[in-house]
């Protein structure tokens, strides 16, 4: 059983469409130019939906403004959402260009106070909504009280189509659980409705990425999630694009989306040069990002003969290099086949061109 489809603005989800990704934004958003900024940087990394806190009236006139900006700098694909907390009825009624401006609406309607106004606005405007809860401002059977608010919605008058549900939780194993439970209710009553999928508050650094990817990896793999977020808080030099490449990464681990070149590298060992070695993975990393368009691309880059001519032969282009003990002659691999040995000081320079020439036929 699918859901519906969900058009947020120019975006599609649901319906078994391919996960799409979506971000937020953490500027003031009344900072129009830094909001501006932020929405096209992560656009550019790879969200299609752009979330943007609207929790004041300097920032719900700013809504409009920041929509008109990005379309006339050719950034009219980016689906807009307003994010808002206990004041959402009050800022979108008094305020109609902000509510007619927004591709989505997203509510807690925990945090709402006026839940019945706020779908209203929503059916009057013709706009989704997310209706998502938060274990973090919300206290009990959070499926039971979505599926609640759901039903609520729906006599009011929003429509299936127009509902994008999500559960947020910090803690990994609570958030797969409820995720599988609020499945099975929903296929119980043959409803399915899109769902956004993302580990709320995950921390930084490493940490963060593995939960979420942990999380997110497991139900997406089970064909639950509709869009995904990453919530990591990013360190002091960290960009906020990194938490939409987590989004491409699992995404693409899971075979669900292809948005690089796929590479293959063993880890090296006690057989490999370790220098030599990882910086020539670093080398052929960075060439190989050249590519932006090519995606479909398998590229292995291996460290020895033990494992590397079975994983050369599955790329479609490869290269094994030399381990310690063996002869000083690195092997490439087109489409499978042992095309030809190279070796000496322009080793990589002649890698490189054979590489630059298969992906100029692609
Ligand atoms: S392929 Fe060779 S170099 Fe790479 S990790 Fe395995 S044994 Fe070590």
């Amino acid at each position: 059983m699918k859901s519906e489809i969900v058009k947020i603005g120019k975006v599609k989800i649901g319906g078994g469409l391919p996960v799409v990704i979506q971000s937020m934004t953490d500027t003031p958003t009344s900072d129009i130019n830094a909001t501006v900024k932020q929405c096209i940087e992560l656009y550019d990394a790879g969200a299609e939906i752009v979330r943007m806190t609207v929790n004041d009236e300097a920032s719900a006139k700013a809504i409009p403004e920041i929509k008109k900006i990005l379309k006339k700098k050719g950034y009219e694909n980016i689906a807009l959402v307003g994010d808002f907390h206990f004041n959402g009825h009050i800022l979108l009624n008094k305020y109609p260009l902000l509510a007619k401006t927004l591709d989505k609406y997203r509510i807690n309607p925990a945090n709402e106070k006026s839940f019945e106004e706020f779908v209203r606005i929503a059916i009057e405007n013709d706009k989704p909504v997310r209706i998502g809860l938060n274990k973090g401002s919300f206290d009990g059977d959070i499926v039971k009280a979505i599926l609640k608010y759901v039903e609520k919605a729906e006599k009011i008058g929003l429509k299936k189509n127009k509902i994008v549900l999500s559960l947020k939780s910090s803690d990994a194993v609570d958030f797969i659980s409820d995720h599988e439970r609020l499945i099975s209710e929903m296929k119980k009553n043959r409803k399915i409705y899109a769902l956004h999928v993302g580990l709320t508050e995950a921390g930084t650094g490493t940490q963060g990425i593995v939960s979420s990817s942990v999380a997110t990896g497991i139900l997406l793999k089970k064909g639950i999630g509709d869009t995904i977020r990453v919530s990591i808080t990013p360190s002091k030099n960290d960009s906020r694009t990194k938490e939409v490449e987590v989004c491409k990464n699992i995404l693409q681990t899971l075979n669900l989306r292809t948005f690089t070149p796929k590479i293959t590298s063993c880890p090296g060992c006690g057989r490999t040069n370790k220098k030599y070695f990882l910086a020539m993975v670093e080398k052929i990393n960075d060439h190989i990002k050249k590519y932006k368009k090519t995606k479909n691309l398998h590229v292995a880059i291996m460290g020895c003969i033990v494992n590397g001519p079975g994983e050369c032969k599955k790329a479609d282009i490869a290269i094994m290099l030399p381990g310690h003990q063996e002869k000083q002659t690195a092997q490439v691999y087109i489409k499978g086949k042992l095309t030809k040995s190279l070796n000496g000081k322009n080793m990589l320079k002649e890698f490189f061109e054979i590489l630059d020439k298969e992906l100029k036929i692609r």
